[in-house]
């Protein structure tokens, strides 16, 4: 058994004890957004860039942040894990709802999302005791209770770890410029969320953050459809396309913090 690090510890400390502390089954997690890319900086400077990275691949990313792991791979040695969905998933999904699924409805970009993002990363974790995140509470969304080191039960009890979670976005910017991190270009164009190429886009002034995200839909299309069967069976249309793709049961899933 571990000890945990201080409540009080650093980022700094909070990365080194998961790295000592786990070795190669501890993994950082990035979508190279700009906390991603303090914590791979972090990771670099402690471990000299032997570090495992993995990013989920889902085939629809902006060019630029192709282009952006490549700037990572060349500056800091590190080597970036491509997680790509399941290529008969994927290809199931594709050919019964086409590949612009997610404009037809919310619950369409559920499954996409399902199979490109959330199930890719369910495999990936499990081969892991520990993963580190860029999540911070002053993100929102869901995260105001994030701890910076935690027991991920959604994930079969690994460690989660978040050393950014007590960071403001001032923090994370001051940093970037500190120590000439590098950044997603998109960032100066207006995004101030990078996600998937064809369901992300820039704000306008005084638009939310995530007012980028799926914007084709409705405060009441964010969730899926509800439908109740003759025989009083409670059904989302999320869970019935699913079993469309695959017949296997869906587990209930938290969207918004794998967005
Ligand atoms: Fe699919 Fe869009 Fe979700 Fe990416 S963000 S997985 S393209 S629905």
């Amino acid at each position: 058994m571990f000890s945990w690090p201080a409540r009080d510890a650093s980022a700094e400390e909070v990365l080194r004890w998961g790295v000592s502390e786990f070795g190669d089954r501890l993994a950082i997690t990035t979508s190279f957004q700009a906390t991603g890319m303090v914590i791979l900086d972090m990771a670099a400077c402690i471990t000299g860039g032997d570090v495992q990275v993995f990013t989920l691949d889902t085939g629809r990313l902006h060019e630029q942040t192709y282009e952006l792991i490549e700037r990572v791979r060349r500056r800091y040695g590190i080597v970036v894990e491509m997680v790509t969905p399941d290529h008969r998933e994927l290809s199931s999904m594709l050919r019964l709802h086409g590949p612009m699924l997610f404009k037809d409805a919310a619950s369409k970009r559920k499954l996409c999302c399902e199979i490109r993002k959330v199930r890719p990363l369910e495999r990936k974790l499990a081969s892991l005791d520990a993963w580190v995140t860029g999540l911070r509470r002053s993100q929102g969304g869901g995260r105001n209770e994030v701890d910076t080191v935690s027991l991920d039960e959604e994930h079969g009890g690994i460690m989660k770890l978040a050393p950014l979670a007590h960071w403001t976005e001032k923090r994370v910017w001051d940093y970037i410029r500190r120590n000439d991190v590098p950044v997603h270009p998109l960032y100066s164009k207006g995004y101030p969320s990078i996600g998937c190429e064809p369901c992300t886009r820039a704000v306008k002034p005084g638009e939310p953050p995530r007012a980028g995200r799926w914007w084709w839909e409705g405060d009441d299309d964010k969730e899926c459809g509800i439908h109740v069967s003759p025989s009083g069976e409670v059904r989302r249309d999320f869970d019935v396309l699913l079993e469309e793709v695959l017949p296997t049961p869906p587990r209930p899933v938290d969207f918004e913090s794998k967005a």
